[in-house]
């Protein structure tokens, strides 16, 4: 059984609703480190709700066939909707994550965190009854070109890439602006101590103390890697299309 809806009372400003068919997996991995610190001292909130106690059938059903035929099994709209319908809203988006949706970027990540918080729909089998996705507007979005067992591995995914955003999360404020995505380019290469690690020296430049050819290095090294890896991103970062590809 989900807990019951905890969302009615005040709490934490930024809040995540899950609706899933296995609540057990969550918090996960939301639950370690940073972000599930930041939960336990408050600044930010997760709801699970179990879809299956929407199910008025003695059998607890939530799917049935693809109407048309097809393999496998789509999730019962009138199943979703009082899920869904259950949650209270306080101006969230509610979205759903499939694989056809729009793909998940680190603009719609930072438009996510500064808002209220989110509403998502974790999808099982072959995915949901298009006639909830449209009543109830929801906005879709895919994680990757890859097709995952259900829904929960990418709401974990995109409930802690918002939240490591929310003020507060992060101890050092630098360490979210310097990072790959936040200028339209990749992230440059990495070093600490030991200055000798395998026969491998840490770059010169890195230990020279100038601060100013440190940043032109880093720089170099950020658009030599984003034009090997991404020449989708390296093209819009010299059209100057904004952060990133949307
Ligand atoms: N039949 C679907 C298709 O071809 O697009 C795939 C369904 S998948 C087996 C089951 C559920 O996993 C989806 O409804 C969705 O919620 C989730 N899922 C799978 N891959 C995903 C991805 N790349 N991004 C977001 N959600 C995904």
């Amino acid at each position: 059984m989900s807990e019951k809806p905890i969302f009615s009372s005040p709490g934490p400003a930024w809040r995540a609703s899950v609706l899933t068919l296995f609540t057990d997996a969550f918090p996960g991995v939301l639950g370690a480190s940073i972000i599930g610190g930041a939960q336990k001292s408050g600044i930010w909130a997760l709801e699970t709700v179990d879809i299956r106690d929407f199910s008025v059938n003695r059998h607890r059903t939530v799917d049935s066939p693809p109407t048309g035929g097809g393999p496998g099994m789509v999730l019962k709209p009138d199943v979703a909707a009082k899920a869904i319908d259950s949650v209270v809203s306080n101006d969230r988006p509610l979205i759903y994550l499939t694989p056809r949706g729009k793909p998940l970027t680190q603009t719609r990540v930072r438009e996510l965190a500064q808002g209220p918080g989110l509403i998502v729909f974790c999808g099982r089998f072959e995915g949901l009854d298009q006639r909830v996705i449209e009543s109830r507007q929801m906005e879709e979005i895919s994680i990757g070109d890859y097709v995952l067992a259900g829904g929960e591995v990418a709401a974990q995914v995109l409930i802690e890439a918002c939240v490591r955003l929310l003020p507060g999360v992060l101890g050092d404020a630098q360490s979210a602006s310097e990072e790959s995505f936040e200028d339209g380019l990749l992230e440059y290469p990495l070093y600490t101590k030991p200055r000798e690690f395998e026969d491998r020296a840490i770059p010169e430049v890195l230990l020279s103390g100038d601060h100013k050819k440190i940043a032109e290095w880093r720089r170099q090294k950020s658009i030599e890697i984003t034009k090997a890896r991404r020449p989708d991103m390296w093209q819009a970062y010299e059209n100057g299309d904004g952060h990133e590809r949307d």
